[in-house]
């Protein structure tokens, strides 16, 4: 459905519509552009939208309700953890005392949110077993680069300078992409045919060279790496540090933990485990917990508390560290992210979380368990929190898994992850989460079988697919290299 709102606001404009209307000026006027340097002087007018606010409003409803997202229906995206996000914590997070302090305050005047930040690093430190955290990375991928700045200074100060980052050929693309950023070599290994790390080839690559290995368990393939110890061990052995991808921390709350496994560094993402709502592209957070040897490289400042001359608690930011990596982020880091997970981990407390991630295992091994009948699962093994199945056997009847993807979205469904992790032909990845109950999971099979029916008796109607969405099948490249927003009447 289209509407006339759906224009672009610049195309609403209407000359003299207001939003808002102010009393009439009854002070002297004052030119703003007094003193200010001739090249910094605006020579065009701006062009900014008139519009009032009811036509405001309706532009940007009919804009949200053109998107899918999790508050509108199920969104079983693979290795993204898209679930639902408790209402609470968003007004929490919107409370003034949180969202009105200034960044340049001083720590005296912010006692609240520093605590706050400091609990949440005790609490992220427990729940991954680690030693120390910092709260500063902006995204899971900027984690990752901070993480290997931090490995780098650890093995500069033992002045060594091994180059090699291992990863596995199921890993997320992130992990490649920081390693190179951070100006490392990759070297990838193959999994073994269960899907996990081969670990005769990791073995043959641990050495002198090896600055660290970086590995996402349960992998991505929703299989938990059950020889970890000996990973561990092997890489250790080698003079490397071990790094997990935790951005699939939903399957392990409550279960076990990463420093437990014998992993250094973790990184953890707020936005698919902890409470904030993510795929608009809004700021998320990165938070990363670490072992006391990677401790004195974290990033400045850290959230610390020491107790005044009454004996009070007092919290400030710790700039006193000679061995860190520096800055990796303006002021606190993205409080919202933070506050949502501080106020998510205490409203669930410890048995919640585990709750959260058996919830989160029951229904993926549900969803895997009745779509097997019809869809491939390559990789056998019991999966964790998300699983991997192939669209090859829809394919040799003439529909192929992006097919499959866009006629999923006719139901009001968010299609899986598609075509990752690479090493499954026609990857269909399925993370369903724990916040989906019985009836959405039952109608997901339903209709996953319904399209698989379909194959056989009305294939152009799965072809033609999206059928009731904004637009339908789009040139992809074309549309992401020359996009067209404007309006079509
Ligand atoms: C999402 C994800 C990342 C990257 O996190 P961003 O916050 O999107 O940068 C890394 N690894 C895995 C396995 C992920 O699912």
């Amino acid at each position: 459905m289209t509407s006339m709102y759906d224009k672009l606001i610049f195309n609403l404009s209407t000359e003299g519509s207001e939003g808002i209307s102010l009393p009439e000026n009854d002070v002297p006027d004052f030119d703003f552009r007094h003193g200010l340097a001739e090249e910094l002087l605006r020579k065009t007018d701006p062009g900014l939208p008139s519009v009032a606010e009811p036509e405001v409003v309706r532009h940007f409803i009919s804009l949200s309700l053109k998107n899918h997202h999790i508050d509108r229906g199920f969104y079983p995206l693979g290795s993204c953890t898209m679930k639902y996000n408790p209402k609470i914590n968003e007004d929490l997070a919107r409370l003034d005392g949180f969202v009105a302090a200034h960044p340049h305050f001083p720590d005296s005047l912010v006692q609240g949110t520093l605590s706050l930040l400091f609990e949440l690093q005790d609490m992220l430190r427990e729940i991954a077993g680690m030693d120390a955290v910092t709260l500063q990375p902006a995204a899971g991928a900027h984690g990752e680069f901070t993480a290997l700045l931090m490995i780098r200074a650890y093995h500069n100060h033992q002045k060594r300078s091994p180059m090699k980052i291992i990863l596995p050929d199921s890993a997320h693309g992130t992990n490649p992409a920081s390693v190179a950023m951070a100006g490392y070599e990759v070297v990838q290994i193959k999994s073994n045919p269960e899907g996990r790390v081969d670990i005769d080839q990791l073995a043959r690559h641990c050495n002198d060279n090896l600055a660290a290995f970086m590995l996402t368990n349960p992998n991505t393939l929703g299989l938990f790496e059950s020889e970890i110890q000996k990973i561990a061990h092997l890489v250790h052995g080698a003079g490397g540090l071990l790094y997990m991808d935790g951005a699939n921390l939903n399957a392990l709350l409550g279960i076990t933990r990463p420093g437990d496994m014998g992993f250094d560094v973790v990184h953890f993402n707020m936005h698919k485990t902890f409470s904030t709502p993510h795929g608009g592209g809004g700021p998320g957070a990165g938070a990363l917990g670490v072992k006391s040897n990677l401790e004195p490289f974290l990033p400045i400042p850290i959230v610390a508390r020491k107790q005044d001359r009454k004996g009070t608690d007092y919290f400030f930011q710790d700039y006193k560290r000679p061995l860190s990596i520096g800055k990796v982020h303006s002021f606190f880091g993205n409080i919202g992210n933070l506050v949502r997970a501080y106020c998510y981990i205490r409203n669930l407390g410890a048995a919640g979380l585990s709750e959260v991630s058996e919830t989160a295992i029951i229904n993926a091994t549900y969803l895997r368990e009745k779509l097997k009948s019809r869809f491939e699962l390559f990789f056998k093994g019991e999966t964790m929190h998300e699983f991997v199945l192939s669209g090859n056997k829809q394919k040799a009847r003439g529909i192929k898994t992006l097919d499959i993807a866009k006629r999923i979205l006719d139901f009001g469904i968010h299609a899986p992850t598609v075509y990752f992790p690479l090493i499954v032909p026609e990857a269909l990845m399925i993370e369903p989460t724990e916040t989906e109950s019985k009836a959405s999971l039952d109608n997901f099979i339903k209709i996953m079988f319904q399209i698989d029916d379909e194959i056989d008796t009305d294939p152009e109607n799965i072809l033609s697919a999206p059928h009731d969405t904004p637009v339908s099948r789009l040139n992809e490249a074309l549309a992401a290299r020359e996009p067209d927003i404007s309006y079509q009447e």
